[in-house]
């Protein structure tokens, strides 16, 4: 017997609205808030909540908040725009063990950025940034985890592959060593109709589990990275191993999305 579907309705009327973490207490207050979010989750659909990795996105948050944030223990920090993450990554040297996720798409012509601080990047979506990361990261001696971002609602401003691009992708991937494909990543329908929200993480899931069966060589198809403050339990709920969070745990961000993703308007 399957499982029947939750009813989980996603919380993007909190959008905006979510309170700012002003102090360490804050911080940790809302930081175990979403982790309990996240074991109910899991125990809704029978998932292990150690499967499920919390990544903090610190974007247009001060380097303030990102010392909060490492000061209660965090260490790997989600940021969407690889300017803002490598200024605070240069400001924040003295931080131990922090290290950086890139999850926004990324120019070709910031590639070399990216390789030189970031320690995973989530929206690999084009074998001309694969080419100049790998080059760069070559050249610098490191490594890189990487997930494949997919365009899973279908509309044309998100960035990402088209579900049925992802496989000759994938083919081509191997020939990038310092790449390591951790998994695929996803931005769902920013709706507040959870329907619709959880048939863009049914489909990511689903085009893992078909592409895992026959996937080169080297490349790791675990993980799936999606659901954020919004819809993050629907998204677990549908087998999500990272969920990257921000305004449920730093608070309401100050700019507009639409500074983020051309078309989400706010
Ligand atoms: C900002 C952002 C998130 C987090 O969104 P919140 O609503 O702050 O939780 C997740 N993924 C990506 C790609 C983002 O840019």
């Amino acid at each position: 017997m399957t499982t029947p579907t939750p009813a989980t309705p996603t919380r993007h009327d909190r959008h905006g609205r979510y309170p700012q973490a002003l102090t360490e207490a804050d911080l940790r207050r809302h930081l175990d808030e979403v982790q309990a979010r996240i074991a109910a989750a899991c125990r809704r659909v029978g998932r292990d909540p150690a499967e499920v990795r919390l990544l903090p996105v610190s974007k247009t948050q001060p380097v303030e908040r990102v010392r909060l944030a490492h000061a209660v223990g965090c260490r790997l920090l989600g940021e969407n725009k690889v300017q803002e993450a490598l200024g605070k990554w240069e400001r924040t040297q003295d931080l131990a063990g922090l290290r950086w996720s890139v999850i926004g798409h990324l120019q070709t012509n910031k590639a070399k950025l990216v390789a030189r601080f970031a320690s995973e990047f989530q929206a690999l979506d084009s074998l001309r940034v694969a080419e100049a990361l790998d080059r760069r990261l070559q050249l610098e001696g490191r490594s890189l985890d990487v997930f494949v971002q997919v365009n899973t609602s279908g509309e044309a401003s998100k960035y990402g592959l088209a579900p049925d691009e992802v496989p000759a992708f994938l083919r081509a991937l191997p020939a990038f060593a310092a790449l390591r494909v951790r998994g695929l990543m996803t931005l769902a329908l920013l709706s507040s109709e959870a329907q619709r929200v959880r048939r863009c993480f049914v489909l990511l899931r689903e085009l893992r589990d078909r592409l895992r069966q026959d996937a080169p060589a080297g490349i790791d198809l675990e993980a799936l990275s999606m659901g954020m403050s919004g819809d993050f339990e629907i998204a677990i709920e549908e087998g999500a191993t990272v969920v990257r969070v921000g305004q449920a745990i730093f608070g309401a961000r100050a700019l507009p999305d639409n500074h983020y993703w051309p078309a989400a308007g706010g």
